[in-house]
């Protein structure tokens, strides 16, 4: 997606070989223009999947996948990283291991807001070794939802997780698929690479 590749080009920061910083637009500060559009091509990709529900996990799938919901006329459910105390034992949970904060969180998902019925799309920011898409797939097998795929914005396609998340099978649709960032720039690239 031009539009996303070109904020990249402008304002991402390229921290070191593995992990890129769009604070500005993605998260930390939000670009809702970009969002808008963003949530409109993972809607047109998906618009034939017959999705019920977008999941996605706090707090950076969160507008992204705010915006598919609006296209697609759907509700979005994000996946809590800490138990709240308002949430009890009515919960599906599962384990993600953060490649960037080097921790691992228990992720969860009340049991009233995904169902067998569900035929699923999930959302998330970045896709990296693909803990957080396993998690949530994880998440949707518990509840006996089916997933039409993921949507991501960013795909690191040096990293595993493409490779491991399309071998199970689901479909994989990222905006932006990024081939390298050594020596502090950001290469581009259309092929899927793992
Ligand atoms: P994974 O579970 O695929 O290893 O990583 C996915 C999560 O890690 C994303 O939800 C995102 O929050 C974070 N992440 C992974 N790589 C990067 C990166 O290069 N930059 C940023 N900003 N976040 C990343």
């Amino acid at each position: 997606m031009e539009a996303l590749q070109d904020k990249i080009m402008k304002e991402g920061t390229v921290l070191s070989d593995r992990v890129l910083k769009v604070d500005s637009f993605l998260n930390h500060q939000v670009d809702p223009e970009l969002m808008q559009k963003i949530g409109k091509e993972f809607a047109s990709r998906f618009q034939e999947a017959n999705i019920t529900k977008i999941l996605t996990i706090e707090s950076s799938g969160i507008a992204p996948a705010v915006m598919a919901g609006l296209y697609l006329g759907v509700p979005v459910v994000f996946a809590r990283k800490r138990r709240s105390l308002t949430l009890t034992n009515h919960l599906y949970t599962s384990q993600v291991r953060s490649f960037t904060k080097n921790e691992t969180n228990d992720i969860s998902i009340s049991k009233d807001f995904i169902s067998s019925e569900d035929m699923l799309l999930i959302i998330d920011d970045f896709l990296a070794e693909g803990q957080a898409l396993l998690g949530l797939l994880n998440i949707a097998e518990q509840a006996g939802a089916e997933v039409a795929g993921a949507g991501i914005v960013i795909e690191k396609g040096f990293q595993q997780g493409g490779r491991i998340i399309r071998e199970q099978g689901v479909r994989v649709e990222s905006l932006a698929r990024i081939s390298s960032l050594e020596n502090g720039t950001v290469q581009f690239t259309e092929e899927v690479l793992n």
